[in-house]
């Protein structure tokens, strides 16, 4: 870099030092500022356009253009070259500018005069706040260095606005992070909530863009990288890194040690950065550069570069050590966290909000089982929040509300009343049975996986645990649970049921569900590969001390096991015989032994429908597994946004072949539960009741509603309307029971 820029682009951010330390505050400040680039710069025009909202940028502050066009021109994003450069995120350096495509001239500005233009996007993090410009009478295209000038100036620029520096003059300036933001993500978990926002990971603030003594940074900037590149070598000499934590560790490991990278900070130390402000600045340009790739990789890539800054700028300046206390009414904003992260939070978590993850995700399994609302996949919202900030999340519509305004925060309060309501009705029932006008008694049981989901039976009024997700011990450690440990967990559940039923289903690992302690398998299609049973047969070991713990843990009680995902008799028979010769050599060393044990079956696959009748026989229970067994009757995964909510579960043909197995397990006199999602959505519910299903499992939050409804109605009347619709031929039965539904409270 020639020195004369060198020192041009220096002194220019000390110019700038000192015009941010006087008093002048708002517009005469960005006044100031464009007055002092155009000088330095030796150009005629400089100006500042900043985002009005979303889609509009208004000129802000100029030097050389027509004052009156301030706060008076507006250009869409993309339009014109100060659009596009928003748009893009990128330079836009152009000698002759009018020649160039997307140019537009704009008569109020009195423009026309320059000819050269150069545009520079001043964003934070990726996240476009405006755009800097010069302009020239005469056709000169920018110099690199005068560009990378720009860049640098652009960087203080997109942190003044940060603080607020500006706010207080015209609506344009007011600050990005105090406007009101909505975020349209999915629905993890319903509920309602509202709270005060808790970044799992805050955002460093950097408070000092430009450097006293480029010496002293320099220094600091080299210390602090030879810290992180000493911390992600022990992370990765941690021999627990495995699978793909160890991959992400190494490319951690490649950028940190990029000579590039820290080259490229320390030339803008040198041009007068702080050390921190020089990291947010590579930061911010490579996020917009990669996050322009049409490679997906290369798009998740920026996300590890971000995580790098971050942990490089939280090292530097102190911050994010001690993310202080949680508030009152804590809601959780997130990247991403690990189900073993979220447990350490613990229930007091009002909600969370993460901008990845998937419903199947471990972190939505831990949320849904405490019944917090989850909003997932809410892009940007972590660069936006700020810690304190207010927020509203609607885990009804996968909707987050940052900063309300007063009339969406009064709706949100009306809405969490009636919920409020609701549970207050729901709990004059909660020790009521779910019995239904026609005579009939549905079993209300709900859905575990954690021991901290074992008060639920009492608050909900569940009469015992139909599911309980035996994984989820696995997925939030990070290495294989000892036998000893799960038999005193085991033993824990069933002290907490006191005397309740708990159904213990053995570990469901593979498909989504993987163990980071344990050998990834590349399958094409993990969701119907070697999963649950099939990986407790091939290699039972796991199975045979799962099995083991569980008679421990009963020690004396009565026990009850069901295996996952039996697709053909034959494993069932295995299984089980894996359970008779557990009991056997408990029994030799001798242990107690349940007081009486059943042994069920999953019924996920619809093969096992048309298994001969001896299966049904023989099997103690069936419990059904909706979200497998409807992903893989209609063929469309459970996982996959664009088709999951494709086929109603009410569609006639599921009801049919529900039916089908109600009727097989009758036939044999078998019990017969349902415990997929499905079983806690009331209108699902009721046709489920009707069409014999005795038994539902559902989230302990869904016991209440579906109590609720199946008490106001008479099943055998229910059954008759789906009976009907069904005979007319109709795609679905929902409308036929909502309409008759809608009757029945008139
Ligand atoms: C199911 O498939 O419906 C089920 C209850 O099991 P999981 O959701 O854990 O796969
Ligand atoms: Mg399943």
């Amino acid at each position: 870099m020639p020195q004369r820029i060198e020192t041009e682009s220096r002194k220019l951010l000390g110019r700038l030092r000192s015009a941010l330390a006087e008093d002048s505050a708002g517009q005469a400040r960005l006044d100031h500022v464009v007055q002092i680039i155009a000088t330095s710069m030796q150009t005629e025009v400089c100006s500042i356009y900043l985002f009005r909202d979303a889609e509009t940028l208004e000129l802000c502050a100029t030097e050389g253009l027509a004052t009156e066009a301030v706060h008076q021109t507006r250009l869409r994003l993309g339009e014109g070259l100060v659009g596009r450069t928003a748009e893009r995120g990128e330079v836009i350096n152009a000698a002759n500018a009018p020649a160039r495509a997307g140019f537009r001239y704009m008569p109020e500005t009195g423009e026309e005069k320059f000819v050269s233009f150069c545009g520079v996007p001043i964003q934070r993090l990726g996240q476009a706040m405006g755009v800097l410009v010069v302009q020239s009478r005469e056709e000169r295209r920018y110099t690199t260095d005068e560009v990378y000038a720009l860049e640098v100036v652009a960087m203080v620029l997109a942190e003044m606005a940060e603080l607020g520096a500006f706010v207080g003059e015209g609506a344009a300036l007011s600050a990005l992070h105090q406007r009101p933001a909505m975020f349209r993500g999915l629905i993890g978990q319903e509920g309602a909530a509202q709270g005060t926002v808790y970044l799992h990971e805050p955002r460093v603030v950097v408070t000092n863009p430009i450097s006293d003594d480029p010496d002293v940074e320099l220094e600091r900037l080299r210390d602090g990288v030879a810290q992180l590149q000493a911390s992600i070598d022990a992370l990765l000499d941690d021999n627990d890194a495995m699978g793909e934590q160890a991959e992400v560790l190494e490319t951690y490991r490649m950028f940190a040690r990029s000579r590039s990278w820290v080259r490229r900070m320390e030339a803008d130390v040198e041009n007068g950065l702080s050390a921190e402000a020089a990291v947010e600045k590579e930061q911010s340009m490579a996020r917009s550069r990669m996050m322009q790739s049409k490679d997906p990789y290369m798009r998740e890539r920026a996300n590890d570069l971000d995580d790098l800054s971050n942990r490089l700028l939280r090292l530097l300046t102190g911050q994010g050590a001690d993310n202080g206390e949680l508030p009152d009414n804590p809601i959780l904003v997130a990247k991403t966290i690990g189900p073993g992260e979220l447990l350490e939070y613990g229930k007091v978590l009002k909600g969370i909000i993460l901008e990845e993850g998937s419903v199947g995700s471990h972190a939505a399994i831990v949320a849904r089982a405490w019944a917090i609302p989850l909003v997932i996949r809410a892009a940007g919202i972590v660069n936006e929040a700020l810690n304190g900030d207010r927020i509203l999340l609607d885990g009804d519509q996968g909707i987050a509300h940052l900063r309300p305004e007063d009339t969406v925060q009064t709706a949100f309060a009306d809405k969490i009343a009636m919920q409020a309501r609701a549970q207050e009705r729901y709990a004059s029932i909660r020790s009521e049975p779910a019995i239904s006008k026609c005579g009939a008694v549905t079993s209300l049981q709900m859905n575990a996986g954690l021991l901290a989901d074992l008060p639920s039976l009492e608050n909900s009024g569940a009469e015992g645990v139909g599911l309980f997700r035996t994984e989820l011990q696995f997925l939030v450690r990070n290495k294989m649970p000892q036998r000893s440990e799960l038999s005193a967990l085991y033993a824990r559940v069933m002290d907490s049921a006191k005397g309740k039923l708990v159904n213990f289903r053995t570990l469901d690992i593979g498909s989504d569900k993987v163990l980071s302690y344990m050998k990834p398998n590349d399958e094409p299609n993990p969701a119907m590969g070697w999963r649950a049973i099939r990986v407790g047969l091939d290699k039972p070991g796991v199975l045979r001390m799962q099995l083991q713990a569980l008679i421990r843990g009963a020690a004396g009680r009565p026990l009850r096991v069901m295996f996952p995902f039996i697709a053909d008799a034959r494993e069932f028979a295995d299984a089980r015989a894996e359970f008779e010769k557990a009991m056997e050599r408990e029994r030799r060393l001798g242990h107690p032994l349940p007081a009486t044990h059943e042994v069920g079956a999953m019924l996920e696959t619809p093969s096992l429908v048309f298994a001969p009748d001896q299966f049904f026989e023989d099997v103690d229970f069936v419990s059904v597994g909706g979200n497998d067994l409807k992903q893989f009757f209609f063929a469309a995964d459970r996982e996959n946004e664009r088709v999951r909510r494709r086929y109603d579960t009410l569609d006639s043909s599921f009801v049919a072949f529900l039916e089908l197995i109600v009727a097989r397990c009758a036939k044999a006199g078998t019990p017969l539960s349902f415990c997929g999602e499905d079983a806690g959505r009331p209108i699902e519910a009721l046709v489920l009741a009707a069409l014999g299903f005795e038994t539902l499992s559902m989230r302990p939050a869904s016991i209440g509603p579906v109590k609720h409804l199946l008490r106001r109605v008479n099943l055998d009347e229910v059954r008759r309307v789906i009976d009907e619709a069904r005979a007319q031929g109709t795609q679905t039965v929902r409308q036929a029971v909502t309409d008759w539904l809608v009757y029945q409270q008139d």
